[in-house]
C-alpha cells in the first residue's frame, strides 16, 4: 500500500459554525496561529472517523481536530456571500468558512461507498454515483512522489490537495487491499475487517471490550 501524505493547518484557536443567510450554515475558523499538522500520520482510520460526521456539532468537532476538509487556508482578504435579498456580503475577519452541508454530503458519501464495499455487490445508488464521479473527476487529488529514503534509497508516496482528498485516497487503499467496514453494535464506531487487519470478515465488535459490554447489557435486559 502506498502512503499517503498530506501536509496541513489547523486553527490554534479552533472553529465555530455561523449562520451565512443564503449561504447556509458554515464552519469558519476563529482567526489564531496556524499550527502545521500532518492529519494522516498515525491515523490510519480517518477517514472512518469522518465516516462518523453526521451533523454540524460533528462537523465543528472534527474541523477542531483536524482543519478545513477543502481549504488549507484563505490567501487574504474578505469573502463573499449572497444574501436572502439578492445581495452580497462581505465578512471582513478575512477568514472564510466552508459549507457545513457541503461536508455532511462528503461524509455520507464515503459512508455510501464503505456500505457498497461490504456487499458483495459494490454499487452505490447511480444518483451517488454520478456526484461521487463528478466531485472526483473534477478534482486535482493529488500527485505520486519519490521521497529519499535511508533503507531503500526511495519509496513512492501518494501526496493528496486536501484532507478530504486525502480521505478519499485513504478509504481507496483500503478497500483496494479488500478490507471491509463494520459498525460496532456496542459503540457504533467504524472498524475495519478482514484481510489485512486482526478481525474476521464477520465481526461485529470494534474491540473484545465492547463485545464483553453489549454481552453484558443483553444479560442485563434479559433479566
Ligand atoms: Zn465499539
Amino acid at each position: 500500500m502506498i502512503p499517503v501524505m498530506l501536509n496541513w493547518r489547523r486553527d490554534a484557536l479552533g472553529y465555530r459554525l455561523a449562520d451565512m443567510g443564503r449561504y447556509g450554515q458554515t464552519i469558519i475558523r476563529n482567526g489564531g496561529e496556524w499550527i502545521q499538522t500532518t492529519p494522516l500520520v498515525k491515523n490510519e482510520m480517518l477517514y472512518a472517523e469522518f465516516a462518523g460526521v453526521r451533523s454540524p456539532e460533528h462537523v465543528l468537532n472534527f474541523a477542531n481536530r483536524h482543519g478545513y476538509l477543502a481549504h488549507e487556508d484563505t490567501p487574504s482578504g474578505g469573502s463573499f456571500y449572497p444574501t436572502d435579498t439578492g445581495g452580497v456580503v462581505s465578512r471582513d475577519d478575512g477568514y472564510s468558512g466552508e459549507k457545513v452541508e457541503d461536508i455532511l454530503e462528503a461524509a455520507r458519501l464515503v459512508r455510501q461507498v464503505m456500505k457498497a464495499e461490504n456487499s458483495g455487490k459494490k454499487s452505490i445508488p447511480l444518483k451517488d454515483a454520478l456526484i461521487l464521479t463528478r466531485l472526483l473527476e473534477e478534482e486535482d487529488v493529488g500527485r505520486f512522489r519519490l521521497i529519499a529514503d535511508r533503507k531503500r534509497g526511495f519509496r513512492f508516496i501518494f501526496e493528496a490537495t486536501s484532507l478530504l482528498n486525502a480521505i478519499w485516497i485513504q478509504l481507496a487503499n483500503k478497500a483496494a487491499g479488500g478490507v471491509k467496514f463494520g459498525t460496532c453494535r456496542y459503540c457504533g464506531a467504524w472498524f475495519e475487517m478482514g484481510p489485512g487487519t486482526d478481525k474476521r470478515a464477520d465481526s461485529q465488535f470494534c474491540k473484545t471490550s465492547h463485545r464483553v459490554a453489549f454481552n453484558r447489557q443483553q444479560q442485563g435486559k434479559r433479566g
